[in-house]
């Protein structure tokens, strides 16, 4: 697993120290371990962690500058993913993980002791958080796989500081995503800046959506927990 995931890392551009596959090697084996007990993720195999995951994480890398970024925050981040990996990656991005089931959040304070991360793991949901003192103070948010566009633009604008980025890792659909959430964007007070679209080594196709906040986000944005997901904007 070790060489394969060397291999393909430096393939793509991605330099990893021994100390960062030996964190990435030991995040897998911490991930597997717990995945015994409590329900982290379906994608499991060796194959499945370089490249669903890993990869998956890190290729938004390659069109957004994500590594020379001073801070981050992972939304609904479940098993640490996009932000783990890109800590792991670059040590310097002060990270802050925000996901809403209690025992996810304990892998990931777990995982962060084990593998010697400093990152702040919040035990909270997107749409509290926007509610709160964390307001419009984050420059950069990463998420992946949480809901559609519209919906997480409710839970991420609101965080976003004023020329701050919201980077959605998508599935092929992206384009089509960005479209459908253009009447959130204009609620919310963001601004679609770029679609990227690019394949995984496996073939998969994946699209990155980067949105700009230009606008200060209206209070009544996000709604209560539970409404973005019902009834998106
Ligand atoms: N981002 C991870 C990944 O790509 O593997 C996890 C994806 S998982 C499908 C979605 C995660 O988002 C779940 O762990 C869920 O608990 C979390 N989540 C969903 N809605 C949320 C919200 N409103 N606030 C915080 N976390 C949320």
């Amino acid at each position: 697993m070790r060489a394969e995931l060397e291999a393909v890392l430096a393939t793509h551009g991605f330099s990893c120290s021994r100390i960062c596959l030996d964190k990435l090697t030991q995040y897998y084996d911490i991930l597997l371990q717990w995945n015994a007990k409590v329900n982290l993720t379906a994608l499991t195999a060796p194959r499945d962690f370089i490249y669903k995951h890993v990869c998956d994480s890190l290729f938004p890398a390659k069109f957004y500058p994500i590594s020379s970024a001073h801070s981050l925050l992972d939304i609904g981040t479940g098993a640490g993913f996009p932000g783990l990996p890109l800590k792991i990656l670059y040590p310097q991005i002060q990270l802050t993980l925000v996901e809403a089931a209690a025992k996810k959040a304990a892998f990931l304070r777990h995982c962060c002791q084990e593998l010697e991360l400093e990152a702040e793991v919040l035990w909270e949901r997107a749409e509290t958080l926007g509610q709160g003192n964390r307001r419009e103070t984050f420059p950069l948010i990463a998420t992946r796989a949480v809901a559609s566009l519209p919906v997480v633009c409710e839970y991420c604008l609101p965080l976003l500081e004023i020329g701050g980025f919201l980077l959605a890792l998508k599935g092929p659909r992206g384009g089509r995503e960005a479209t459908d959430a253009q009447r959130a964007l204009e609620l919310l007070g963001g601004k679609l800046t770029q679609v990227y679209f690019y394949s995984l080594p496996t073939g998969e196709e994946r699209s990155l959506v980067v949105i700009e906040k230009v606008c200060p986000t209206p209070p009544q944005y996000p709604r209560r927990p539970g409404v973005p997901a019902k009834k998106p904007l």
